[in-house]
């Protein structure tokens, strides 16, 4: 038995979005917990799909003393304000140094954070962590898939283990991964070597999902290299592949992967294989986008005769990768086409959610929708919004993501447009239209609909895809620019090339 240390601090920053996170985003809980410190960490993480929970019942089952530091996430935003991360990174040191001496350490890291003070969020804080606890302590960390996994999150952790899956399935499974390494970790007492490769592209968001080519089997491939190093004993413990998150503008934005092994020649092997494997699929990141014109023209052509609902991804405005999800492109070309019974959600307006809630079900909101933060210079959408159903914002999630997380969102409205037909889901606080049961929450069957518009990149997916007629993905105004050569990058190292095949970075 071994004492380890656990906690988390989640942040993936799009240094371009308009909003930053503050302590206020991450003391709150949203579909996941709030800030949470201490002995009540253990059961407060219990039971959602989080890398800390299935983190804490690996190490359970392992029969280890855990020791709770603190957890906490906030929505995708810009920069982490320098107060909120002094105040989080500060609480983790602090119960570290009180639970000193400690034999292991498992953190819960996004590894996309960008702070005021600090390009590289996690490599500040493991390096804080290393120089407390000493060499000799293995530091594991689990990773989201949007990692920008740099040199100095590799050198400090002992060892990182990133999810496989875009839409994130594996979150808490990735926690338990992460958890059984530093288990062996501790009982092996081997040295490990590290073979780190950062790739030659970024990769827009939209392609990466490992739902399809090429992800999909670049994931398999790493699946069996890891699992023939294991039977042809080459030591090879672990590989963590990165596609990265874009809209960051840091030196070590992009791909990045890392092979764990105790043998050098064959983690070095394993790496180059592995990134040449992922060079030759360059090509492969594309599809077809469209504009909200276009796609809702496509829509309800397709609707027509169809028994499912053809789904519109509002790609660019995905407040999981830092939109305010509330520009209304797609609204808009949703009503000037009178696309009857189409559902678009969910438009982050807590001013029209509490206006609506205050006005009670059937009467006409008084104000406009959307379109508040004013992030595209748009302006909110007039119509006769007939407000349809309320709902507190509180409901349990039930998708392969979001199953079992509790929601606390704040008060929320379906409201029509009596002209069009075109409905919107009203929600108080920032969260991706990734759950049916967002919409279920204010009295929309989702596959009843037959045209439903979201606000997300990809992890809509996961619930939504086996529901869909067809997935168009759609480009209207919103913080999360795809095209990475659209954005005004000043920190990018010099020779990376800004999406597939694309210009290199001067
Ligand atoms: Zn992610």
């Amino acid at each position: 038995m071994a004492r380890i240390a656990v906690g988390g601090f989640q942040h993936e920053t799009n240094t371009f979005a308009p909003q930053r996170a503050t302590w206020d985003d991450f003391e709150r809980a949203d579909a996941w917990p709030g800030f949470v410190r201490g002995a009540e960490l253990l059961d407060a993480v219990h039971g959602y799909n989080i890398p800390i929970a299935g983190a804490v019942e690996a190490l359970r089952a392992r029969g280890h003393d855990l020791l709770p530091l603190c957890w906490c996430s906030a929505p995708p935003s810009a920069h982490v304000e320098r107060a909120a991360y002094e105040r989080v990174a500060g609480a983790i040191l602090e119960d570290l140094a009180a639970q000193m001496p400690v034999d292991g350490v498992y953190l819960d890291l996004h590894g996309a954070m960008v702070a005021e003070h600090y390009e590289d969020g996690e490599g500040e804080l493991l390096r804080r962590i290393r120089a407390l606890v000493g060499d000799r302590v293995p530091i594991v960390a689990s990773l989201d898939y949007h990692t920008n996994m740099t040199p100095e999150m590799v050198r400090h952790a002992s060892l990182m283990v990133g999810y496989r899956t875009y839409p994130h399935i594996d979150m808490a499974a990735t926690g338990g991964r992460a958890a059984l390494l530093l288990d062996r970790l501790l009982s092996e007492r081997r040295p490990l070597y590290k073979a780190y490769r950062q790739l030659g592209f970024l990769i827009p968001l939209v392609w990466q999902c490992t739902g399809a080519e090429p992800a999909k089997g670049i994931f398999a491939l790493i699946g069996e290299v890891e699992q023939g190093a294991l039977s042809h004993n080459q030591g090879i413990l672990s590989i963590t592949h990165t596609p990265g998150f874009p809209p960051a503008d840091i030196a070590e934005c992009g791909p990045a992967l890392v092979v764990y092994g105790h043998d050098r020649e064959a983690a070095e092997a394993a790496a180059d294989r592995l990134a040449a494997a992922i060079g030759e699929r360059e090509a492969a990141f594309a599809g077809k986008l469209y504009t909200p014109e276009e796609a809702v023209a496509e829509a309800l052509t397709l609707a027509r005769g169809a028994t499912k609902p053809v789904v519109l991804a509002d790609i660019q405005d995905n407040p999981g990768a830092g939109g305010t999800s509330d520009t209304v492109g797609l609204l808009r070309a949703l009503i000037a086409q009178r696309a009857q019974g189409a559902v678009i959600g969910m438009i982050v307006d807590p001013e029209a959610a509490e206006a609506a809630e205050a006005a009670g079900e059937g009467a006409l909101l008084s104000c406009g929708v959307g379109a508040k933060v004013g992030y595209a210079g748009e302006t909110p959408v007039e119509a006769n919004w007939r407000i349809v159903c309320l709902g507190s914002g509180r409901f349990t999630g039930t998708g392969p993501m979001y199953g079992g997380a509790k929601f606390n969102i704040g008060p929320m409205a379906l409201v029509i447009d009596e002209d069009s037909g075109v409905s919107a889901v009203l929600a108080s606080k920032r969260i991706q239209a990734n759950d049916k049961e967002m919409f279920r929450h204010v009295g929309v069957e989702p596959a009843q609909v037959p045209i439903l518009a979201l606000k997300s990149t990809v992890h809509f997916r996961a619930d939504f895809e086996p529901i869909a007629e067809r997935v168009l993905c759609v480009v209207s105004p919103g913080a999360h620019i795809t095209d990475p050569a659209e954005l005004p990058y000043r920190n990018l190292r010099k020779g990376i090339r800004l999406n597939p095949l694309g210009p290199p970075r001067a």
